[in-house]
């Protein structure tokens, strides 16, 4: 607490008696001698006491402001330089201390843009950063912590911020060992995360400083990705091993048992051709599905009539129609205008569809393609800037997907009726090669069915002249 020192009469009087007190004597000595008389001695004391005063206490005046400066000074208040004329001419010292003043700001702010520097350099780290004191009390948070866990997280519990054991018990390991650790935890609120934790240790500053930094990396989607990638490859050999099974199957029973029956034969070969068009298939499609994965951070702006395309198409599929004595019905208009996208891609999802439809539509049925530019968009983000787009859908009269396959549907390897589609020669990865392209090329896949029915399986793209 700084008191405001002022001049007080007993200082003032004690100053000037100390003061003129040389004076005095000396007019008390000339009047003993007869040299001044006694009345001039005392009024000339009193003129030179009348002065000393008025000096005196101008002198004071600036010592008791030079004082409050400096006590201004040691509690860090906002002070201006002191006006102090009169002790300026008698020493060195106010200038000094204005001098010292001064020096001392810069530093201060020299001081306050460092401080701020490395605020920004925490705040601007995609890391978390949680500081905590020797009782996990959480002392200091970067912006990428506080975004996660809520703001205001001094001064709390570490436990009830991040209520992980895992996590406590590893800072507490690192408080008692004085030994950084590394370690891995899931937490499942607010949503479900996985994290890679960074514990180190800092020596401790005086009134429960900083102890322990912990730096959270957010891997879950690189733990999704690993484990879709072990799933994909595990399902993939699955796949491939299946139809091998079976060809090494037959084969030795060619050797072996039915080595002379040539009916068996031709019976057999021709199961171990449809399985090794069945590899040839997965293969194809597996490479599709790298390729189309490879591109897909490119937005294709080429000009597709889609109209061409589903007049090829309907020509490719000719014979498997014709098998199962089905037909197409196209009700796309001769002026339809251009998709944005890349031609070779869009053929796929149209033959991978248009395929899946005379694969599961039922013998005997039609099935309808149709295309146009509607204003009617899917609530999907990616429609969100268009005014409008072209939508093609397949029709299929077949026995339809019951609902809760639908949210499934384009995973790679999902079947609905697994032992039916794969005897029907299907690779389960169709759909997942049109969700990848219809996702690349910015457009949505919308599915509809009725279990008895048949299916409608919608495509919405960009135009190619739309923004
Ligand atoms: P597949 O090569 O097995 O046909 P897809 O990825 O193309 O693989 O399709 C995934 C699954 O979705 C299929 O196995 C099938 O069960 C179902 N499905 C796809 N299209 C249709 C359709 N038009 N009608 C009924 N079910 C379908």
């Amino acid at each position: 607490m700084s008191s405001r020192t002022s001049i007080s009469f007993v200082t003032l009087i004690k100053t000037v008696a100390i003061v003129t007190a040389p004076t005095l004597v000396v007019l008390l000595l000339l009047a003993a001698f007869g040299s001044l008389s006694f009345d001039g001695a005392l009024y000339s004391y009193f003129l030179i006491l009348v002065f000393t005063t008025l000096i005196t206490k101008l002198f004071l005046a600036n010592v008791s402001t030079l004082t409050n400066y400096v006590n201004d000074l040691a509690e860090d208040k906002q002070v201006e330089d002191p006006d102090i004329k009169y002790l300026s001419a008698v020493s060195e010292l106010p200038r000094a201390l204005i001098h010292l003043h001064h020096s001392w700001e810069k530093k201060k702010q020299q001081m306050g843009s460092i401080i701020t520097e490395r605020e920004i350099l925490v705040d601007s780290l995609p890391d978390i950063l949680v500081m905590c004191n020797d009782d996990k009390i959480i002392v200091r948070t970067n912006k990428a912590a506080r975004s996660i866990f809520g703001q205001n997280l001094a001064n709390k519990h570490l436990g009830n911020i991040i209520p992980n054991d895992d996590l406590l018990n590893g800072v507490a390991g690192v408080i008692e060992e004085l030994r950084g650790r590394e370690l891995e935890f899931h937490l499942n609120e607010p949503v479900p995360r996985d994290f890679r934790a960074i514990i180190e240790r800092f020596p401790v500053a005086s009134g429960g400083g900083i102890s322990v930094i912990i730096t959270l990396n957010d891997v879950t989607e690189l733990r999704r990705v690993e484990k879709m990638r072990a799933d994909f490859v595990a399902n993939a050999s699955h796949e491939i091993r299946t139809p091998l099974a079976s060809i090494k199957g037959f084969i030795e029973t060619l050797r072996g048992p039915a080595k002379d029956d040539l009916a068996v034969h031709e019976q057999f070969l021709k199961v171990m051709d449809d399985q090794a068009t069945r590899m040839t298939n997965l293969i194809n499609d597996l490479l599709s599905l790298s390729k189309i994965e490879m591109n897909a951070q490119t937005i294709p702006e080429g000009k597709v009539d889609i109209l061409r395309i589903i007049r090829n198409e309907k020509e490719t599929f000719s014979w498997a129609l014709k098998d199962k004595s089905m037909t197409i019905k196209l009700d796309v208009p001769d002026n339809l205008p251009n998709a944005r996208g890349e031609e070779r891609e869009l053929m796929q999802v149209m033959h991978n569809l248009l395929g899946n439809a005379i694969k599961y539509g039922n013998a005997g049925t039609e099935v309808v393609v149709s295309a146009r530019v509607t204003s009617v968009l899917p609530q999907e983000q990616v429609m969100a800037k268009l005014h409008r787009a072209i939508c093609i859908s397949i029709i299929d009269h077949g026995d339809g997907i019951p609902s809760e396959h639908l949210p499934r549907l384009t995973e790679r390897f999902y079947r609905v009726d697994s032992a039916r589609t794969r005897a029907i020669g299907g690779t389960g990865l169709g759909l997942a090669i049109v969700k990848h392209i219809i996702h690349r090329h910015h457009g949505v896949l919308v599915v509809d069915s009725v279990v008895g029915e048949g299916s409608t399986f919608s495509v919405y793209l960009p135009l190619y002249a739309e923004e």
